[in-house]
């Protein structure tokens, strides 16, 4: 899966996606991460990506063309590995709002088991060119109720979410555990601790070697 990342800040994703499990889902070859800067794709000397909005309002709204010109750039990359003629490269594009369709698990499934590329396309200031929409064909995703800076955010919880459904990306136990969206309560040791005069003990069954009773009481608590 190749995700391809238009953002004006492309370093904000080196943190999360270069450790642990997508670390090693990019190190793998797994994931691949393309990035495109919208100001490479400016006319403007100044490189501005910016500009006020029609109609008048608060804030600036983002350029469409460089953000039209870099999905373009995306949209024609040759695989690295070729695919066979007769296989279609299946591609989806998304741009960030936060009035745009709630992301869930199951997308999160159906983008790994149904495209090859994703474009994520982020906003900032006071979002982007609506014609961003129409010249691309991008479907308006949110991820969650409220309002973020900007789309890049919501990029890695796309990209962190779809590649946990790629196959090979978790190990054999954390694919069993991807089985519940919802997890029940966990515990690790010591078995028990205080901390300001209070007693914080594990719940007992979970010492007690029954297993039956154990899964009984794990369904319960999710
Ligand atoms: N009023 C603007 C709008 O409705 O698009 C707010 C823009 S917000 C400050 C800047 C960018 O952050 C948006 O263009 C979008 O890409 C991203 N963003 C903000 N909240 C988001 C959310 N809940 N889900 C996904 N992207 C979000």
């Amino acid at each position: 899966m190749r995700f391809h990342i238009i953002t004006l800040f492309p370093e904000t994703f080196d943190c999360y996606l270069s450790h642990s499990i997508l670390g090693r889902a990019v190190a793998n070859k797994k994931i691949e991460l393309n990035f495109l800067n919208p100001r490479d794709f400016c006319d403007d000397p100044h490189r501005r990506i910016d500009d006020k909005p029609y109609g008048g309002g608060p804030g600036m709204v983002m350029k469409a063309l460089p953000i039209i010109r870099a999905w373009e750039k995306a949209s024609v990359i040759p695989f690295r590995e070729k695919l066979p003629f007769t296989k279609k490269r299946r591609m989806k594009t998304i741009l960030f709002s936060p009035g745009g369709r709630k992301f869930t698990n199951e997308d999160a499934k159906h983008f790994a088991h149904h495209f090859d590329d994703i474009i994520l396309i982020n906003g900032r200031y006071e979002g982007i060119d609506h014609r961003v929409v129409e010249a691309t064909g991008a479907e308006l995703i949110s991820i969650g109720n409220y309002v973020l800076t900007g789309g890049e955010l919501a990029s890695m919880v796309v990209i962190d979410s779809v590649a946990r459904q790629i196959e090979g990306v978790l190990g054999t136990y954390e694919s069993l555990e991807e089985e519940r969206v919802s997890s029940h309560e966990v515990y690790t040791r010591p078995e028990q601790f205080h901390f300001k005069g209070r007693e914080y003990a594990v719940p007992k069954i979970l010492v007690s070697g029954h297993h039956k009773k154990i899964e009984e009481w794990r369904a319960f608590s999710l």
